[in-house]
């Protein structure tokens, strides 16, 4: 097959972007945030001044939490981006003590409330899936957990939501902390089990690099898992130190793992969207989308003109030395050509 064939038997690729990427943040040291609070709309705003940038995943309730669905749609329409994706808040404060597991059954109601009201709030947007980031779903010290109540909480809780929204699909996004010290759904395998528990075909995972790379995955292989069983529903990318969820530009660190990863995802015919989920705390948000997407792009012309049979070879062969020439030396000349414009 010639790189040409190669080039047209793939869709362009669709890039987007948490909603979050394009907001000021603060944390427990600079409490008065770095940067004015940004509405949900001013974020929109700023995410259609980025190149190529056409989806994104918006949290609910909008923020500051007043902003109407009408208002929301004018203003992507506006910017020509479409939702992929909404992420209900249920990890707030007063779900401090767990959203899907909170102790208290009417705290619990809550939770599942919300989701499900951002749920009907995704059908109206036309959104791709729901995702579940249950930050606080987890524990913090030996002996505080029943872990047995905890996964059957957690497994109850999205199944419910699964069963009430048929037409709607669920993305579970696993981390391994943060801010539970530990979390239910931290890691590739115990999502994947979890799901398989919960015994319906319209919840699936959504697969951040980040939280793949800090949890000791191989975020390429966690892919593969995911895949293999149908479930990987959607990802984020973004890069960091391996001991955090730094939420760095994509490929600032783990350059060449994730190009691995986009080279998985691609290879297994995967065609969903390449979404970015970085923090820019002291960086421009424009442009440090318009960097990722810069990246994502050198990976993508970079798989064009990947030697695959020569790297099948390699693989077979399980060649180390002779696979990653390859690999690099597709890498090297796509970032050289993407960087020089
Ligand atoms: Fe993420
Ligand atoms: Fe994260």
């Amino acid at each position: 097959m010639s790189d040409q064939d190669r080039i047209e038997i793939h869709p362009e690729p669709v890039y987007g972007a948490g909603i979050w990427h394009f907001a000021t943040y603060v944390d427990r040291y600079a409490t008065d945030g770095y940067g004015e609070p940004r509405t949900v709309l001013d974020a929109i705003k700023l995410a259609g001044a980025v190149d190529d940038l056409a989806v994104v995943d918006l949290n609910w309730p909008f923020p500051p939490g007043n902003v109407s669905t009408a208002e929301v749609k004018d203003a992507l329409a506006e910017e020509g981006l479409r939702a992929i994706a909404v992420t209900p808040e249920f990890y707030t404060g007063k779900f401090a003590k767990g959203g899907f597991t909170n102790p208290d059954p009417a705290v619990r109601r809550q939770a599942i409330e919300l989701v499900a009201g951002s749920a009907e709030v995704g059908r109206e947007l036309g959104v791709d899936y729901v995702k579940l980031w249950p930050g606080q779903d987890g524990y913090d010290y030996p002996f505080q957990a029943d872990y047995t109540d905890l996964w059957d909480k957690s497994v109850d809780a999205v199944r419910e939501l699964a069963l009430a929204f048929p037409d709607l699909r669920f993305a579970i996004e696993y981390k391994p902390r943060e801010p539970r010290n530990r979390m239910v759904f931290s890691s590739m395998a115990r999502t994947l089990l979890a799901i398989e528990d919960m015994a319906v075909d319209n919840v699936g995972v959504l697969l951040d690099f980040g939280h793949s790379l800090y949890g000791g995955e191989t975020p390429a292989e966690a892919a593969r898992m995911a895949i293999a069983r149908n479930r990987l529903f959607a990802i984020d990318v973004n890069d960091n130190f391996r001991g955090w969820d730094d939420d760095m530009v994509v490929g600032s660190v783990h350059l060449l793992e994730t190009f691995e990863f986009f080279f998985a995802l691609r290879d297994a015919g995967w065609d969903g969207v390449w979404q970015l989920d970085q923090f820019p705390f002291r960086e421009d948000s424009v442009e440090a989308a318009t960097a990722g997407i810069r990246t994502m792009r050198a990976f993508h012309h970079a798989l064009d003109h990947l030697d695959r049979d020569a790297l099948a070879a390699a693989q077979s062969a399980q060649d180390a030395l002779r696979a990653q020439r390859i690999a690099k030396r597709a890498l090297y000349r796509a970032l050289a050509e993407s960087e020089s414009v």
